[in-house]
């Protein structure tokens, strides 16, 4: 559960070796501002332990990403999203995940987002 990745850089961000802009932090989780967000609230939250991602996540992981659900809300809120949000967890290569350390968007701002996803009517 302790590991570190050398070169990931989400594992840098969590030990300050890259600088983030921090919305709250413990010894086990981060939540920082996405360097290029989509909405006017854009969060990463992220445990400070390397998973790569959603599939590597087991019953030990429970307890922390069960922690990382219920913090989403509350930063929302914080941030200035009190009226609705979307958490997202982009999952390996189909889902287009771009940093492999396991992450939830937080997304929204005072606006309705767009669309989830783009219908293709399977
Ligand atoms: P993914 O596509 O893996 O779900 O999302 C990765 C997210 O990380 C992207 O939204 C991207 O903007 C964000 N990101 C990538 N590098 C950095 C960084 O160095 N700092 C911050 N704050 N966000 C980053
Ligand atoms: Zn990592």
């Amino acid at each position: 559960m302790n590991g570190f990745d050398p070169d990931c850089i989400f594992c840098k961000i969590a030990r300050g070796e890259i600088p983030s802009r921090k919305a709250y932090e413990d010894e086990e989780l981060l939540a920082f501002h996405d360097i290029r967000p989509v909405a006017p609230v854009h969060l990463l939250l992220i445990p400070k332990a390397h998973v790569p991602s959603l599939y590597d996540v087991t019953d030990a992981h429970a307890p922390l990403m069960g922690r990382i659900m219920a913090m989403a809300g509350r930063l929302a809120r914080e941030q200035g999203a009190a009226d609705g949000f979307r958490a997202i967890v982009n999952t390996g290569r189909v889902g287009r995940q771009e940093v492999m350390h396991v992450h939830v968007h937080v997304i929204g701002g005072p606006d309705p987002l767009g669309p989830m996803i783009v219908r293709k009517g399977f």
